[in-house]
Order: structure tokens, then C-alpha cells, then sequence
């Protein structure tokens, strides 16, 4: 196994996005905590030297005629002798593929863990993918690792998918590691990434979630590691990187509101308002004012919300959990405290009951519009429902026989930007244009204008309303300026495609 007496080599690639999205921009400043700490718990083994390759951070990296990284030349130079996937998001599994079958053939083994390949393990391993790993990859990866470097079988390792003798897919059961493990985890190592520019630190502490959100394969009884764990990597960041801006992965931070309370504080003595920190919340969490003061106080400054919709139906048929009446006063309460609020939409979600008088595409339009309007989001994004593996918005579409053969819309469309199932009560362009156009309307050309406006009235503007309000406006213009520039980037693409056009002369479709 050893090559010129080097220790083997374990290669973990984050793949591409299929094509520009919405988080392509924001992915060149940082990268996926999950894969960092599975490469950072492997890097702790005595006899591997460890790597990661993420592809949508990856300046410098020698590049393939597609522009992608070119891992002909990086195996070339370094070989690998293990390689894992990031299979986290569907929409890059076809590039996982890709990839695998090339390693394959080079005599690496590989390997592949995330939510897309736990939940459709047998797929992966017919299409290159030599075991697939099950919940926490930290423990995993280490026994895999050690077996494999000792030449022996891996069949009994826990946690793992894997084709047996009688080529049937075999799974075996997770172990899940408990809080008191999680909190004794190695701090994530980002110099393990090669070409790498972090400018935005993902870090985390909680897994799984308490809630039953239809559309979400977030599945699990919740866990975490301490509070002062979170801490404790944050001045690990500081100290030895230089890390100024953080992003809290965790899907609900309020899952453990004693210990977010903690963090808050604690960073908030030792640190004021001197880092900056991006979390994800729940909108009701603005009744939470100690927490929202704590945030503050901190240096939260962005807080990303999943809205979904402003339609009582739809949050219904979601199980968000809350229905539309209170998300105004929710949303003027996380502005009071001045945070940015990133607001994330469903557009066009299946109902559940067909019987149900249902609104419009453009009355439900409007409304989104309306509200979006009111509410002074700073930023919004309003993708598609996206049935995903593991939900059970996908089972219940699937009973229905509406979700699109992968031959017509592949898992490479399952990104938010593309439909993927069969609409009831709109069309199937009313479901694909619709949220653009809204996007649109939102992501303005004229913010071009209004920055320069912005900046030659900022003297008056900042002794009049303070230094917050005018730079709230300056900014939300920027990025609505940003944004327009994407989507007109993202729609030459789209248009030169002929998606829409092409899915509805494959299903003859009811507009
Ligand atoms: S959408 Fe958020 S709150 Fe709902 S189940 Fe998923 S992680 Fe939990």
C-alpha cells in the first residue's frame, strides 16, 4: 500500500455545482463543514496523509477542458489511494459518478457519504462507489481506513453499505455517536483543503432536528456537542487562521436554546461585536428576545430564515409549524434587533388534498410579491419545490406517479432551478418561470442607480438616520444589484437549454 515509503493517500472531493446557482458565489469564500471534519478525524491516523479538494473553492487547482478540476493531473501527481464524496447535495451526484468511475479505474476504492447516497445507498454503488457510509462519517472513516490499509475485509464495519459476494446491496446498522462524543471531536481542520480560499468558517455543533418539515431529509433525533465545544473551535479559528467571519451550519440553533444562549454570551465577552457570525433561525425564534439580544450583542449580523411561503396552505401542507398570520411582526422584530434577514422561499408547493379549492399561480404570485414587498426582506431567494430523496414530500409525489423519470429531469436539475414533478394546480410553466420573475422584480436593475444615489446623499443620509439605516440600503442594493446579475447570467444558460420546452413535449402537458 505505501508508495515510496509515503504514507497512502485519502482524497476527499466536495464535487461542483452542475451549473451556477444561487450559492456559487458565496461557496468561493468558504466550503461544507461535514466533509472537513471527516477528513480532520481521518488526518488524526497514524499512517495517512489526508486531503480535501473542494471543487467549488479551488483557485489554482489545474483545471480539465471543461474548466472543472482536472483530477487526471492530481492523481497523476499525488495518487490517491482512497477517495470519498460529498454527496450531501443530489444535485452534484452525477459529477460523483463521473468521478468515481475514473478513481475506480486508477485502483482507488471509494467511498461516498451524505444525505443523497444515505438515503439511496444501492445507486452509488452501481455507478462506481465502493462503499457508502451511514450518519456520522467521523468514526466511520477511521475504521474503514484502518481495516483497508491492513488489507482487511470491511464487511462487518458499522455503518457502511456495500455490495456483497451475491452483488445485493448490503447495509449495516449506524452507530450514532452520543453528545459526550460529539463534543470531543478534533476542531475542523481547514489546511487539509488544497486551493482554498476560507474567508467564511463553517462551523456547527448540532445534528439532526426535532422538526417534521415535509420537504427537509434532515431526519433524526437531535444531538449536539456543548456550547463551549462551539466556543472553544471559534478561538481555535481566531487564533491560529485569522478567522473573522463565521457561518453556523446548524440547522436550528434554538434546538438547544440554553446552549446558544451560552455561545452568544460567552463570544460576546470575549470578543464583542468584533467577529461576525451568519446563523440559520427560525422566524418564530424573534419571540425569543433574550436570544435575539444575545445574537446581537455577538455580532450576528445575517440571519437566513426559511419563510417557505406566506400562504396559509402551503406552510399546512409544509408542516411548517405556523401559519402566515404572525411572519410580519416575526420579521419587524429580527429588524428591530438589525439583523440582515436572508429569506428563503418555496414556490409552487404541492397540495395534499386535491379537493382543495386552490389559489391561482397568479393570485399565489401576488401574494409572495406583496409580501416580500412588506416584509423589507434584504435578500431573498425563491427556488422551486424540490422533491428530495428521503422526504416525504418525494413518497407522497411518488404514490401520485408525479415525480419525472430521472432520464427526463435528472438528479443534476434538483437544485431549486428546475422542475421536477408534475404540478396539480398550475402549469408546468407557470412553475418554472414563475419564481424567476419574482426574483426579478426583486433583484431590480435600477439598484445600479440607487448606490450612486446612496453615495452621493450619504452625508445628509448619515446625519439625518445614522450610519445603520444608510448602510441597510447601500447594501440590500449591492447585492440587488448582484443578484440581477446572476439571474441574467443564469437565464442565458437556461434559454440556450430549451428545459421547459423540451419537458413539455416529452409529457404533453395540460397548458
Ligand atoms: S426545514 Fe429546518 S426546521 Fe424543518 S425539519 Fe428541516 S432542518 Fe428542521
Amino acid at each position: 500500500m505505501e508508495r515510496d515509503n509515503q504514507w497512502p493517500l485519502f482524497r476527499l472531493v466536495i464535487p461542483a455545482f452542475p451549473e451556477v446557482n444561487i450559492f456559487s458565489r458565496v461557496a468561493r469564500k468558504t466550503t461544507a463543514l461535514g466533509p472537513v471534519m471527516v477528513a480532520t478525524a481521518a488526518s488524526k491516523l497514524w499512517g495517512w496523509r489526508v486531503e480535501v479538494i473542494d471543487e467549488n473553492n479551488c483557485t489554482g487547482a489545474p483545471l480539465d477542458e471543461s474548466g472543472l478540476p482536472d483530477h487526471r493531473t492530481l492523481q497523476a501527481e499525488r495518487p490517491a489511494e482512497v477517495v470519498g464524496f460529498y454527496c450531501g447535495l443530489s444535485s452534484t451526484i452525477d459529477r460523483v459518478w463521473r468521478l468515481a468511475a475514473f478513481y475506480r479505474a486508477e485502483g482507488a476504492t471509494t467511498i461516498a457519504g451524505g444525505w443523497h447516497t444515505h438515503y439511496a445507498p444501492e445507486e452509488s454503488l452501481r455507478k462506481g462507489i465502493d462503499i457508502v457510509v451511514h450518519g456520522d462519517g467521523e468514526m466511520v472513516i477511521r475504521r474503514v481506513l484502518e481495516l483497508i490499509k491492513d488489507g482487511e475485509p470491511l464487511g462487518h464495519v458499522p455503518g457502511i453499505s456495500f455490495l456483497d459476494d451475491q452483488d445485493a446491496c448490503k447495509t449495516n446498522p449506524s452507530e450514532m455517536q452520543d453528545e459526550k462524543h460529539l463534543s470531543s471531536l478534533p476542531y475542523p481542520d481547514f489546511g487539509l483543503i488544497r486551493f482554498a480560499k476560507i474567508k467564511i468558517y463553517p462551523i456547527g455543533r448540532i445534528r439532526g432536528c426535532s422538526r417534521k418539515c415535509e420537504f427537509c431529509s434532515v431526519k433524526g433525533k437531535p444531538r449536539w456537542a456543548s456550547a463551549q465545544f462551539l466556543f472553544d473551535q471559534v478561538q481555535w479559528l481566531v487564533e491560529t487562521r485569522k478567522a473573522r467571519s463565521f457561518f453556523i451550519v446548524d440547522d436550528r440553533m434554538e434546538e438547544d436554546r440554553q446552549g446558544a444562549l451560552f455561545f452568544f454570551e460567552k463570544i460576546a465577552q470575549t470578543y464583542g461585536r468584533s467577529l461576525d457570525f451568519t446563523v440559520q433561525a427560525r422566524l418564530e425564534a424573534a419571540e425569543d428576545g433574550e436570544l435575539l439580544a444575545a445574537m446581537k450583542r455577538a455580532g450576528v449580523s445575517v440571519t437566513c430564515i426559511g419563510y417557505e411561503s406566506p400562504i396559509d396552505d402551503e406552510l399546512q401542507a409544509m408542516r411548517k409549524g405556523y401559519g402566515s398570520r404572525d411572519m410580519l411582526r416575526w420579521t419587524n422584530i429580527y429588524h428591530h434587533h438589525g439583523f440582515f434577514i436572508h429569506a428563503m422561499f418555496i414556490w409552487g408547493y404541492p397540495s395534499n388534498n386535491m379537493s382543495e379549492l386552490r389559489l391561482k399561480a397568479q393570485e399565489r404570485s401576488r401574494r409572495f410579491h406583496s409580501f416580500i414587498r412588506q416584509a423589507h426582506l434584504d435578500t431573498v431567494q425563491i427556488l422551486r419545490a424540490i422533491p428530495l430523496i428521503g422526504t416525504e414530500l418525494r413518497a407522497r409525489l411518488e404514490q401520485g406517479n408525479r415525480i419525472f423519470p430521472l432520464e427526463t429531469v435528472p438528479w443534476e436539475k434538483y437544485d431549486g432551478n428546475y422542475v421536477c414533478f408534475q404540478p396539480d394546480d398550475m402549469s408546468l410553466r407557470e412553475l418554472q418561470d414563475m419564481p424567476t420573475k419574482l426574483m426579478k422584480k426583486f433583484y431590480d436593475p435600477l439598484s445600479f442607480m440607487r448606490i450612486a444615489l446612496k453615495i452621493v446623499a450619504f452625508p445628509i443620509h448619515y446625519l439625518v438616520r445614522g450610519w445603520d439605516s444608510w448602510h441597510r440600503g447601500w447594501r440590500n442594493d449591492l447585492k440587488k444589484y448582484g443578484g440581477h446579475l446572476f439571474i441574467k447570467r443564469w437565464l442565458k444558460r437556461y434559454h440556450k437549454d430549451n428545459f421547459i420546452e423540451k419537458l413539455e413535449k416529452t409529457h404533453l402537458l395540460q397548458d
